[in-house]
């Protein structure tokens, strides 16, 4: 699936990387991904789809507002989130 996360987010260029949990992309594991927002993007898309795949069916059928919401709830904890070194 290919997302324009510069559509919806401010951060979407964001090379900071940072530390997210599957919970902060909707999933509900405790799995965690590092990387910039782009690799944590790709790397928390494969682990849903592959563990998550209910999630996946609900975000196929978001609507407009719903996914600028998501990506708001996301933003929110992409800036909440720790650095890593
Ligand atoms: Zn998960």
């Amino acid at each position: 699936m290919t997302m324009k996360h510069e559509a919806y987010s401010t951060h979407a260029g964001d090379k900071t990387k940072k530390k997210v949990s599957c919970k902060d992309m909707g999933g509900t594991c405790d799995a965690t991904f590092e990387g910039n927002y782009q690799e944590v993007m790709d790397i928390g898309w494969d682990h849903v789809k592959e563990h998550h795949p209910e999630f996946v069916e609900k975000a196929m059928k978001m609507t407009e507002e719903e996914r600028k919401k998501w990506y708001a709830d996301f933003d929110h904890a992409w800036v909440s989130a720790g650095v890593i070194e």
